[in-house]
């Protein structure tokens, strides 16, 4: 009766949602899938219309989770999750951009990690088992994922960064919340902080230790990247109308909750994926041939700056094709349906530049370099296809807060963005932050005396 899940590279067998979400990633190294994408009828749809955003989050999430939660505790988890506001900025025309920077971090990672967060946290009080999550992170992602599972009582987490390549705003972030969250500052770099976690993960000594990571591929960080979207169709939508989404992607995850959102029922026109420099993506839609860039470059939107998105498999098992963890093809996907049905188009840091400047003279709409990507990836798409009217309803992603991104905005604009509550009063906490030096025998030994 409940869905399962299965591998992309077909080698692991299919598992239910909570195992799925414990793992992370299957054993044959595959990401994992639903075996069938749940529809939501358009009537249900309609519904969506009246109802809040963790209403809505606990329906479409359900499509996913029945029969693996009860129901009111899952309506429980996405009003604990959810409740931050999901701007529409209109623009222009029907042109909207949906901001997706409200949560605690100021980053859309806030809406998978935190309903993640709680999700694994219910599976494992069941289970009578607690998690010891290790990440290392040079900013972003440490800040979401401690703070979604600041306060979860079978959840503790470690997280490592490298002092000198994080930002003293984003290191507050993290320092500053306590209970069980613990972060440690190196002075090596960011690699050699993955290479801790890494190792330690590989240590039969550690083995104990219950060592999981929230890592960007989990199933649970990809279904409530769904609910957004037709969160945008419920609140601007007219009855029988196709949208436009475009999406500035990294590793996939944000694109993969909007097309899997779209093959549930939601009434999309196209999506358009704007990539930065990295455009490995809009080449292999083109041509078939998938290569990836490696290393990936830098490009000022630097979450995105990704050379092999990992949720690619996932696309192309939607697409029905076979695509494994290194990118090797298996078996082609559907590349003409693909094609249809999505459009892509990298952006240079220049284009970036001049589509924040553009934005806000034109508009008066602040973007940050990663919402700019998207916004830019609109106006080519609507160049290209100068058939769609003035009329069509077009959502633009914007994904982080401008005011993270204080000097780009004002060597551009001129001034500094104001900060978002969550960000405010960050100088006044006080920080909480362990050293230890890039070396693995002390960093176990600090695992092993205080989680063991
Ligand atoms: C992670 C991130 C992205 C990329 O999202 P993917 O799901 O990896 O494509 C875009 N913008 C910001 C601000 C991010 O933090």
């Amino acid at each position: 009766m409940s869905l399962l899940y299965y591998s992309t590279n077909l080698e692991s067998p299919a598992v239910n949602f909570p195992e799925a979400l414990l793992r992370g990633q299957a054993p044959d190294r595959g990401l994992y899938m639903p075996v069938i994408i749940p529809p939501v009828e358009t009537g249900q749809m309609e519904h969506f219309r009246n109802m809040s955003y963790a209403q809505i989050a606990s329906e479409v999430t359900w499509k996913y989770l029945e029969g693996q939660i009860p129901r009111e505790i899952l309506d429980a988890l996405t009003r604990d999750a959810y409740g931050f506001d999901v701007p529409l900025e209109h623009v222009t025309d029907r042109k909207y951009v949906m901001r997706l920077d409200q949560g605690p971090t100021a980053s859309f990672k806030d809406f998978a990690a935190r309903l993640m967060g709680r999700l694994m946290n219910y599976y494992l009080s069941l289970q009578n088992r607690k998690l010891l999550i290790l990440t290392a992170t040079s900013g972003d992602t440490g800040s979401a994922v401690s703070h979604a599972f600041l306060g979860l009582d079978n959840i503790r987490v470690v997280v490592l960064f490298p002092e000198k390549e994080v930002s003293r705003r984003q290191r507050k972030q993290m320092t500053t919340l306590g209970h069980n969250i613990t972060v440690i500052s190196m002075d090596g770099k960011f690699d050699d902080c993955q290479a801790l976690v890494k190792q330690a993960f590989a240590d039969p000594v550690l083995e104990g230790l219950s060592l999981s990571s929230a890592n960007s591929i989990n199933i649970g960080r990809l279904v409530p990247q769904t609910v957004y979207y037709f969160y945008a169709w419920s609140r601007l939508s007219k009855p029988g109308e196709k949208m436009i989404f475009s999406v500035p992607s990294g590793n996939f995850g944000d694109m993969m909750g909007g097309v899997m959102a779209m093959k549930m029922g939601l009434p999309v026109e196209r999506f358009i994926i704007a990539v930065n420099g990295n455009d490995e993506f809009p080449r292999y839609l083109e041509s078939g041939v998938y290569e990836k860039i490696e290393p990936s470059r830098n490009c000022i939107s630097s979450a995105m700056n990704v050379g092999h998105p990992s949720n690619l498999a996932r696309l192309a098992a939607l697409y029905r094709g076979v695509m494994d963890e290194k990118g090797n093809i298996r078996y082609q996907a559907d590349l003409q349906t693909m094609r249809k049905e999505l459009w892509s188009v990298s952006v240079s840091d220049q284009q970036t530049r001049d589509t924040i400047k553009s934005a806000w003279d034109s508009h008066r709409l602040l973007l940050e370099p990663h919402g700019a990507v998207g916004w830019a990836g609109l106006q080519e798409f609507l160049e290209y296809h100068p058939d769609l009217s003035a009329g069509q309803l077009c959502v633009s992603l914007e994904t982080a807060h401008p005011a993270k991104f204080p000097e780009e905005i004002n060597s551009l604009l001129g001034f500094n963005p104001e900060l978002p509550p969550s960000l405010q009063g960050l100088e006044e906490k006080e920080e909480h932050c362990g050293n230890l030096p890039t070396d693995y025998p002390a960093f176990r030994d600090f695992l092993l005396e205080n989680y063991s």
